[in-house]
């Protein structure tokens, strides 16, 4: 027969796969009774609403076979099973799953091993332990059954076989051992039992297995030298207690990260476990885990946000997005609650009552948690704010801001004082008694904004800024318009509520300059103005009216050609010796008082980091007058 080749990516993950000097190799277990799990929920849920599956919840199992003279280990179960097109899809590529692309990410930092171990590639993490796998399958409602077999990287072939029943059975040939590597400790029994305990205790199957025990022999037991013998009985290795029904002190912080780990395909350690059992109107019971890491698509469409939802220990939802608010689709997790049908349908689910409440609870719980973490554990919430922060940010912002009041306490910002991120209320709690706005100044990064001259005035008093580095920065402050009473404002805001005396001596006769520069700009510029706000600088944009420089360059960057454009005034320090020259040239020599406007113009507009409408032009000026 043909083999089949991998496709090409999954064929490198392959070798790297086999080949792999990972320590973990024992893994492989808990992700082929994972699948296992998972192919029975597939199938119980099916026998919710059609009675030819014949099969009750109990009738649902996995059973391990360790075989030591043929050196190999069965893992049956007896859930959906595969049909070719299954075997093709499922167990032909890698690249399907986001494992491959996860992994490409990492290779390029080199720590694909640990990834490996860590994120378990499923069924492939097997090739680590054996040099030939089998997988006999059949699936429900199909008359015919499959083998697939597969030594590795060079292929696979897929050939008909007869198979009674649904389900599936994958045989694992052993690797042969080294003087490295045992890989016979596989078939030990308390081996196993150790690896299911280990990574598989909750699984809500029974995982049975012939184990052999010794007892006293019945006809010695009375004597003085009892003799033993050996008996095999089948045992159920795994206590099937989901993890969220055991209570949480019973449960070691260890057992949630192996949990998280697995179910949610996840390579970190989550940052806070929540757990929750409530009784009442509504019945449920949570475990949430709030991530330490955003995975790799967190920020892309292919991220899918929800909670697994459950019904009766049996799983209904993959995910279950009605359970989460879109702010706090970071968050993983599992519901169980009793008060749902079994076989409600996904429309109706949206509408469910019971669900509404169940996640309006979660989404308080979320809140509280997080809360408590800026307050108790700032180091963490750090980390944390650095992963998802943009997520609460964009939570403000959208929905018409529907949502500020309750993340804003929760989003932070650079500070120019504090130089580290801070909260809203950290910031009012410490403004200056004069000062009468909630500053902010944007741009590319903290260093940039530092030598923003708009921003000059606002040090000199001590006002603290804060710093808005990202696109949804600004948005948010607009979005929120104040905290605590008080309005936010740009430090390239034409007024920025100072009185700044020291510049007004200037001001006087300065009419005349004004004029000059406007009608030399003409509608470059709105306006021309005396700043109030500089002072080493010799000139600055602001912008007038809503729209700032940053929204400008923002919308020109999604949607080009929008037009969008803040209205321009610009500012000069009348004390500047720059500016005082142009004056003294109005009188003297005209033509270069209109290049100097000119350039300062230009200026302005590269400190603000918007583009020069004709940099050759710029430059020829500057030539001009050197
Ligand atoms: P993942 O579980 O992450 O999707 P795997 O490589 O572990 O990736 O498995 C690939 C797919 O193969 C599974 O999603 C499932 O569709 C199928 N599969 C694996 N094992 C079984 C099984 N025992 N019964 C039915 N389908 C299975």
């Amino acid at each position: 027969m043909a083999k089949k080749q991998f496709k090409s990516e999954s064929k490198r993950l392959l070798d790297l796969m086999i080949n792999s000097i990972y320590t973990h190799k024992e893994i492989f277990l808990r992700e082929i009774i994972s699948n296992a799990s998972d192919a029975i929920d597939k199938l119980c849920f099916i026998s919710l609403t059609d009675d030819n599956v014949g099969m009750d919840r109990s009738d649902f199992k996995i059973t391990i076979k360790p075989d030591k003279e043929n050196r190999t280990l069965t893992i049956t179960d007896n859930g959906i099973g595969m049909d070719k097109e299954d075997l093709e899809n499922n167990l032909g590529t890698i690249a399907s799953s986001g494992s491959y692309k996860f992994k490409q990410e990492h290779e390029e930092k080199q720590d694909d091993i640990d990834i490996i171990g860590q994120f378990g590639v499923g069924f492939y993490s097997a090739f680590m332990v054996a040099k030939k796998i089998t997988v006999n399958t059949k699936k429900y409602g199909c008359d015919t059954g499959y083998c697939w077999q597969s030594s590795g990287a060079d292929g696979y072939t897929i050939k008909e076989i007869e198979k009674d029943a649904p389900g599936t059975e994958i045989i694992l040939e052993l690797k042969d051992n080294t003087d490295d590597e045992n890989y016979d400790e596989f078939l030990e029994q308390y081996r196993i039992q150790g690896l299911i305990k280990k990574y598989s205790d909750y699984i809500r199957y029974s995982i049975m297995m012939d184990v052999t025990k010794t007892r006293v022999k019945e006809d010695t037991k009375d004597s003085d030298k009892p003799e033993y013998e050996e008996y095999t009985e089948t045992e159920t290795l795994n206590s099937m207690v989901p993890i969220w029904h055991r209570r949480k002190k019973d449960v070691t912080q260890e057992e949630y990260n192996n949990f998280y780990r697995e179910k949610f395909m996840a390579v970190d350690k989550p940052i806070r476990t929540i757990v929750t059992s409530v009784e009442g109107v509504v019945t449920y019971k949570a475990l949430l885990f709030i991530p330490s890491k955003a995975p790799y698509d967190y920020y892309t469409k292919e991220y899918k946000k929800g909670l697994q939802l459950y019904s009766s220990g049996v799983l209904i939802m993959e995910n279950c997005e009605e359970l989460l608010p879109e702010h706090f689709r970071f968050v993983k997790g599992v519901v169980d609650t009793d008060d749902l049908s079994l076989n409600i349908s996904r429309e109706m689910l949206q509408h469910d009552r019971h669900l509404l409440t169940i996640a309006q609870n979660i989404e308080k719980k979320i809140k509280n948690e997080l809360t408590a973490m800026l307050k108790d554990d700032r180091e963490n919430y750090e980390k944390f704010f650095a992963e998802f922060g943009r997520q609460l940010k964009y939570g403000v912002v959208s929905d018409y801001g529907m949502h500020k009041e309750e993340l804003q306490d929760l989003i932070m910002f650079y500070s120019s004082t504090e130089k580290k991120l801070v909260t809203l209320s950290e910031y009012v709690d410490r403004m200056k008694e004069d000062q009468k706005f909630i500053y902010y100044a944007t741009g590319e990064n903290a260093a940039a904004i530092d030598t923003l001259p708009q921003t000059e005035l606002l040090h000199s008093k001590g006002y603290e800024i804060l710093y808005c580095t990202e696109d949804v920065d600004e948005f948010t402050l607009q979005t929120l318009m104040q905290y605590k009473d008080k309005k936010f404002c740009s430090a390239t805001n034409d007024d920025l509520g100072i009185d700044n005396d020291e510049v007004k001596e200037d001001e006087q006769d300065s009419d005349a300059l004004l004029t000059f520069v406007k009608e030399t700009l003409g509608d470059k510029v709105s306006e021309v103005t005396a700043s109030k706000k500089l002072v080493s600088h010799p000139v600055c944009l602001t912008a007038k009216g809503g729209i700032s420089f940053e929204m400008e360059k923002y919308f020109n960057a999604v949607q080009p050609g929008s037009g969008m454009k803040a209205q321009r005034v610009l500012e000069l320090n009348l004390s500047h010796p720059a500016v005082k020259a142009m004056k003294s040239l109005i009188e003297t020599d005209i033509e270069k008082a209109k290049k100097y406007a000119d350039i300062l113009y230009c200026q302005a507009l590269l400190i603000a980091g918007l583009p020069l409408e004709n940099p050759s032009e710029y430059t020829d000026l500057i030539c001009s007058i050197m």
